[in-house]
């Protein structure tokens, strides 16, 4: 069967703006189909209303009971009555529970009367409606998907659609795997929901979904995780996305608030790469990150080929390829952290650590460090944790005599054995070696911005202050640093040479660094 473009579906789940304006609305944003929640709108003369009008765009009637999720409370016979009764205006389709429909003779014989299934001889072929028959499970993704999907691939349903909740990404891909498979034969909806389930809206084109639902505006939404048009559009590259497209995404918990996906996609656009960049959540734990990348990696055809692994992966994501024999960077094996998994064309993963490299580009970015100026510097690095540890192992590369700070002694013990470089207490930091002074801890992180890992009185003017941290762009520590006079170089500047890094090893060419740059600068990025 040849693919048709997977539709836009905007939900209408309130009559509190005339229907007919917000069907408008909706198609002024790009929808190419509205959803009716006639359940949650209530108010059904205005539903019949709207659909005695010529029509703006093609309707899924939907009339969703208690039990499946809906606000129907009222009595079940009175329900079909109403779905055969607003089938008979032709809405273009009607969604009806799948369980509902093996249950009941009569919505097979009402429902079943308004729409375009299979018919007794001699009835006349008048135009009617495309049956949808939906599963939803708001409690789990559960183990067998297969016999969910079967079961509604043995009805007459035009259309079948099924929605999950989701713990993780690692459901969503679950969910898209059956995507993938039942796309081709029949029209299908598969769907996980919430944060964990994003990754099924976008990539519901990838693998040819009948529909995705999404927004006109923020707050539209009638299930969680639905995105708005614009950032499908925009910032997911819909108009772009097809069965070769490449995925790549940030893997972490939460990812909610990263600003990886507005570079990383903005980059492939720039390249005009064929390929897109997903939030993927995945549950804190060693159990979690493993069972994520088995999933992905006994799904090919899914066709993930890369990811940015964030807080708290990075370790496991070294553990797994050491227990998979991936191969593993230097700098990466330096720091005990991977967080760039890359996919090869054979299918093995192999995993670097770009941290370090960004934090001395970002850093180099100023005259004063800019090409070997580091060798035989001192710096002082407060912190003792993932980052710390990539950015000393490149420091100490480059040549510099280090010295880390750390809260807790131990840390900093350890991590100077490791990597060859100076520890001290704490307290020490108050008056720190050199004149290069580096951030690596989570002190003055979103939310807690008024707080700083050092005293502003203890900045000496002439030090080259930089913090890693990169929610706020401006911290309390760069903003004193600056009233001082010191040299500054913002987390952000890492953030985007690391992201560099990573393009370029995903993709093997240059990274497009302006557009990566211009992405940071759209009002999303800075809510922080
Ligand atoms: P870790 O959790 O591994 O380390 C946190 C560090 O902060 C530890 O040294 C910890 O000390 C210290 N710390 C935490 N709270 C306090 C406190 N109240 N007082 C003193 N020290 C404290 O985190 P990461 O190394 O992965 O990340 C560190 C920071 O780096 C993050 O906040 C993030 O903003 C930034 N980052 C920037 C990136 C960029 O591209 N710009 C990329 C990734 C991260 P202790 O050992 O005593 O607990």
């Amino acid at each position: 069967m040849a693919a048709a473009p997977t539709l836009l579906a905007v939900p209408i789940t309130s009559a509190e703006l005339p229907l007919a304006e917000q069907v408008q609305a909706a198609r002024a944003a790009g929808a190419d189909l509205v959803e009716l929640r006639v359940d949650c709108i209530g108010d059904l003369a205005a539903v019949e209303a709207l659909l005695q009008q010529p029509r703006l765009l093609p309707l899924i009637v939907t009339v969703r009971a208690a039990e499946e999720g809906g606000s129907w409370t009222g009595d079940e016979a009175e329900r079909i009555a109403l779905l055969e009764r607003l089938g008979l205006h032709l809405p273009g389709y009607i969604d009806v529970e799948c369980a509902t429909w093996q249950r009941s003779a009569n919505v097979r014989q009402k429902v079943g009367l308004v729409c375009d299934i299979a018919r007794h001889e001699g009835e006349n072929a008048r135009p009617r409606n495309q049956l949808i028959l939906s599963h939803h499970d708001f409690k789990e993704t559960p183990p067998d998907l297969d016999a969910i999907f079967d079961r509604l691939a043995a009805t007459p349903a035009a259309v079948i659609k099924a929605v999950f909740a989701a713990r993780d990404a690692t459901d969503g891909c679950r969910v898209l795997e059956q995507l993938r498979r039942r796309a081709p034969t029949r029209p299908t909806i598969a769907l996980a929901l919430g944060e964990a389930g994003v990754c099924t809206r976008i990539l519901a084109k990838k693998f040819g979904a009948f529909l995705t639902f999404a927004t006109p505006h923020t707050g539209g939404e009638s299930a969680p995780g639905q995105p708005t048009i614009a950032e499908l559009r925009s910032l997911y590259r819909w108009d772009h996305l097809g069965p070769a497209t490449r995925v790549y995404g940030v893997l972490g918990w939460p990812v909610r608030h990263s600003l990886s996906p507005f570079v990383h996609n903005a980059a492939l656009t720039a390249a005009d790469l064929d390929g897109v960049y997903v939030p993927l959540p995945v549950r804190p734990g060693w159990d979690d990150f493993r069972a994520f990348m088995e999933c992905v990696t006994a799904s090919p055809a899914l066709g993930f080929a890369g990811f940015s692994v964030t807080l708290p992966h990075k370790e496991h994501a070294l553990r797994w390829l050491d227990e998979r024999g991936g191969a593993i960077s230097a700098p990466a094996r330096r720091c005990g952290a991977v967080n760039t998994l890359i996919r090869r064309p054979d299918g093995t993963w192999g995993g670097d650590n770009t941290d370090g490299r960004g934090a001395l580009a970002a850093l180099r970015t100023l005259p004063e460090c800019a090409g070997d100026q580091l060798r035989g510097r001192i710096v002082s690095v407060l912190g003792a944790g993932g980052v710390a540890r990539a950015i000393v192992a490149a420091l100490c590369d480059a040549g510099a005599d280090v010295t880390v700070y750390n809260r807790s002694e131990n840390r900093a013990q350890r991590l100077a054995s490791e990597l060859g470089c100076r520890h001290a207490p704490w307290a020490h930091r108050l008056h720190y070696a050199g004149n290069i002074l580096i951030n690596c801890t989570s002190v003055g992180l979103w939310p807690v911005v008024e707080e700083t890992p050092l005293p502003d009185e203890a900045l000496r003017p002439g030090t080259t202050v930089f913090d890693t941290i990169y929610q706020p762009a401006e911290t309390r520590l760069v903003r004193a640093a600056r009233a001082r006079g010191c040299a500054v170089v913002s987390g952000l500047e890492m953030f985007l040479h690391q992201a560099e890094a990573q393009f370029e090893l995903w993709h093997g060419i240059a990274a497009p660094s302006d557009a990566m740059r211009a992405s940071l600068a759209s009002p999303k990025t800075s809510v922080l």
